[in-house]
């Protein structure tokens, strides 16, 4: 039986746990103790804000990748979770792209309610966890930074929760060593004001290269020049905006592009993704993954194959967010607690095989969104997590996909209706691009949009 499960962070995927675990023992279920253990002071993850870069406090790596003034970048309506919806926490429906202090109200207000708070112990960063064969137990390390002092416990069943946009992946370019102005990775990007008058090189073509180069542009950048690996992003961008093949090389402030062109930048903002880190695992316990749709070495994409008992929450690319990961966490807690039986190894293999082979031929965001929406739907089948109409949210997945098509700089002032009430949100009252104070109080001073 088991009797003690570790989490290892209180971020959306670690609370989804918790929140799973809490619910069933609500309901009457014989739960095993939780035990969360949280590196940052507070709960949320990339959600809880810091103004920090580098080293935090007690010398610790800093978590936090969000900067000031970042708002969602896809519609709220494809995050919501099924067992608590925006308009139950708000008391009143609220536009669909919230900036960063809103969304973690939302998610911290789900566990403030199911009173969780006494199982996670914060400011308390897992060091390494081990595996005993002969006890099949796990001796889990951590330190608690304000005491600053180690204790070692045993569980059963670990939780792996840590989140895998926190750790940068930084190439070098040739001359970057000498570039006379700002270098820096997306993770350790805070405030888009620093930029205003510059000219500003981003390198990268994902999420991260996009959303900062909009929010440059919106506080007042005077160009912004992008460089991709692949592919260009595409978009209909404004004037003072261009896509550059990738960087070669630099000399002084000049940047030289694959295709021979030149372009004088002030600054540099690597926005070249990051890695899944896991420092507390053991090689033989630790995920080795890029950012992928499907993951090897995972069951469910949820269970370490060769020690099940070891559990990943959130590790895939990310289109589903908070709803996808409340489907990990249920689907996990029901294995612990013996509602669902795990198969054979070689048919974990078999069925890994087949999602693999599918995700590897995928072609566009479109066929991406079926794939993701696809894995949570066959997560939501096997247990009792409220229903989500998964089809409704690929739907406004693919709404959003021709939104951004139609305007980069417009799509966040759309709106789509609730999954779960079918409420459509109201329009915000200021448009995205000339919002520049990114508040709750600001945001939530909303008209409706039947006013
Ligand atoms: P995280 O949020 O990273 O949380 C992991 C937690 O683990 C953290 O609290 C951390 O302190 C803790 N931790 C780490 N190591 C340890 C350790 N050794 N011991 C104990 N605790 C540890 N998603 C969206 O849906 N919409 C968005 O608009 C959006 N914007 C984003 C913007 C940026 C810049 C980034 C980087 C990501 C964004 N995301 C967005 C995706 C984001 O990954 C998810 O929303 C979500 O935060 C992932 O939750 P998580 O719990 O898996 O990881
Ligand atoms: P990502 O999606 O993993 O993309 C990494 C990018 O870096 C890719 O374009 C990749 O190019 C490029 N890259 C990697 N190595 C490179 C190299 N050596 N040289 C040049 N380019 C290189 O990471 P991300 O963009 O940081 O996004 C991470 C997460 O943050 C996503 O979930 C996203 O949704 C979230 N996010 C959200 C917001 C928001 O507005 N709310 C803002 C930022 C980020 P290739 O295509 O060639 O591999
Ligand atoms: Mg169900």
């Amino acid at each position: 039986m088991v009797e003690r499960v570790a989490i290892v962070g209180a971020g959306p995927s670690g609370l989804a746990a918790l929140r799973a675990f809490e619910t069933a023992r609500r309901a009457g279920a014989d739960v095993p103790e939780v035990v969360c253990f949280e590196k940052q002071a507070n709960w949320g993850g990339l959600w809880n804000y810091t103004w920090r870069t580098g080293l935090d406090e007690f010398g610790e790596p800093v978590h936090g990748s969000m900067y000031r003034y970042l708002w969602s970048n896809g519609p709220k309506e494809c995050l919501e979770f099924a067992d608590y919806g925006f308009e139950e926490h708000f008391g009143r429906p609220i536009p669909s792209y919230p900036p960063r202090a809103v969304l973690h109200d939302y998610i911290a207000g789900r566990v403030e309610k199911s009173g969780v708070k006494a199982y996670v112990r914060f400011s308390t960063p897992v060091r390494h966890v081990s595996f005993d064969e002969k006890t099949q137990t796990f001796q889990v390390t951590a330190k608690d930074l304000v005491a600053d002092r180690h204790v070692t416990e045993s569980f059963d069943v670990v939780i792996v929760a840590n989140g895998h946009f926190s750790v940068p992946n930084v190439p070098a370019f040739p001359g970057i060593d000498k570039f006379p102005g700002r270098v820096l990775h997306a993770h350790d990007f805070r405030s888009a004001d620093e930029f205003a008058g510059k000219n500003v090189l981003l390198v990268g073509s994902s999420y991260s290269a996009e959303d900062i180069g909009v929010q440059c542009y919106k506080y007042g950048a005077r160009s912004i020049t992008f460089s991709y690996r692949t592919r260009p992003m595409g978009f209909h961008w404004p004037d003072g905006f261009e896509e550059k093949p990738l960087l070669q090389k630099l000399s002084g402030r000049t940047a030289t592009f694959k295709d021979g062109s030149t372009k004088e930048v002030d600054a540099i903002v690597l926005c070249t993704g990051y890695q899944h880190s896991f420092p507390f695992l053991p090689d033989e316990l630790r995920l080795k993954t890029a950012n992928r749709l499907y993951p090897l070495g995972l069951y469910k994409g949820i269970f370490w194959q060769d020690n099940p008992k070891l559990i990943y929450i959130g590790m895939q690319d990310q289109y589903y967010t908070f709803n996808m990961f409340d489907a990990q966490a249920w689907y996990a807690r029901d294995v612990v607690l013996g509602r669902i039986a795990l198969p054979s190894a070689e048919e974990q293999a078999a069925d890994i095989a087949v999602w693999r082979a599918r995700e590897e031929a995928l072609e566009n965001p479109f066929q991406q969104i079926d794939f993701q929406t696809d894995y949570v739907r066959d997560l939501l089948a096997a247990t009792d997590y409220p229903h989500l109409d998964v089809d409704r949210v690929a739907e406004l997945f693919k709404e959003w996909e021709h939104h951004k098509q139609e305007g980069i700089l417009t799509y966040r002032d759309r709106s789509y209706p609730s999954t779960l009430t079918g409420t459509l949100a109201p329009v915000h009252h200021t448009p995205w691009i000339k919002a520049l104070d990114d508040s709750l109080e600001a945001f939530l001073g909303v008209r409706q949009a039947a006013e």
